[in-house]
């Protein structure tokens, strides 16, 4: 059974048998993964069985601090880094 539901292969336009890419194309943005529960899954981590999670959505992580996969713990660097402060006008 396909743990990936079909609505993230449609968002990210690829088909089921396809890899799930880690950014988007074109602009090769960060994309996160999400389970039921709203944890964060990197691409490698969504589509692998070991995980017994269900993905439901995915989204591109635009800016902010890195996100850690919820199976993995590698770090998901968001597309546009850290949220800096704005300068004083
Ligand atoms: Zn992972």
């Amino acid at each position: 059974m396909n743990r990936v539901n079909a609505k993230v292969y449609r968002k990210i336009g690829r088909n089921p048998w396809e890899r799930l890419p880690a950014f988007t194309w074109p602009g090769c943005y960060t994309l996160v993964y999400y389970a039921k529960d709203y944890s964060e899954f990197c691409a490698k981590c969504a589509e692998n069985s070991d995980t017994n999670e269900r993905i439901i959505d995915v989204d591109v992580y635009w800016e902010g601090d890195p996100l850690e996969c919820a199976h993995c713990g590698c770090k998901i660097e968001s597309s546009y880094g850290p949220v800096e402060e704005e300068a004083a006008q």
